[in-house]
């Protein structure tokens, strides 16, 4: 089985590697101080690493703001669902919003935008 984890927390868990990998680039900056274009290049990189972390922040708090709220069956804690299937954000219980897929096997392509159309398509 594939580690599936909860949409809102991956992308939150990649923002902050951006922010990490930003600095490291920067730090990177140090050791090419002779040369002032590598330098400025490095800097750029790195500033640019933790704009687009910033950005993706922003982007999480617009999402947290669309996802459904929903209590965990199996943990009882309240997560957040993003999407047809997402995991809970405590235990990776399989959630779904769409009474078709429930007992079904959980995956990740039933958020896939096509597929999900077509379905619905066949369903009328
Ligand atoms: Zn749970």
């Amino acid at each position: 089985m594939k580690p599936y984890k909860n949409k809102i927390n991956k992308i939150r868990s990649f923002a902050l590697s951006l922010i990490f990998i930003g600095f490291v680039i920067m730090y990177g900056a140090i050791f090419f101080k002779e040369n002032a274009v590598l330098v400025i290049i490095f800097m750029t990189l790195g500033l640019l690493c933790i704009i687009g972390s910033t950005a993706t922040y922003a982007w999480i708090g617009l999402l947290s703001t669309r996802a459904i709220v929903v209590a965990c069956p199996s943990c009882q804690k309240h997560t957040k669902v993003l999407g047809r299937v997402d995991m809970c954000m405590y235990c990776n219980e399989p959630l779904t919003l769409d009474p078709n897929l429930i007992g079904k096997e959980f995956d990740q392509s039933y958020n896939n935008k096509t597929k999900s159309k077509t379905q619905e398509i066949d369903s009328k």
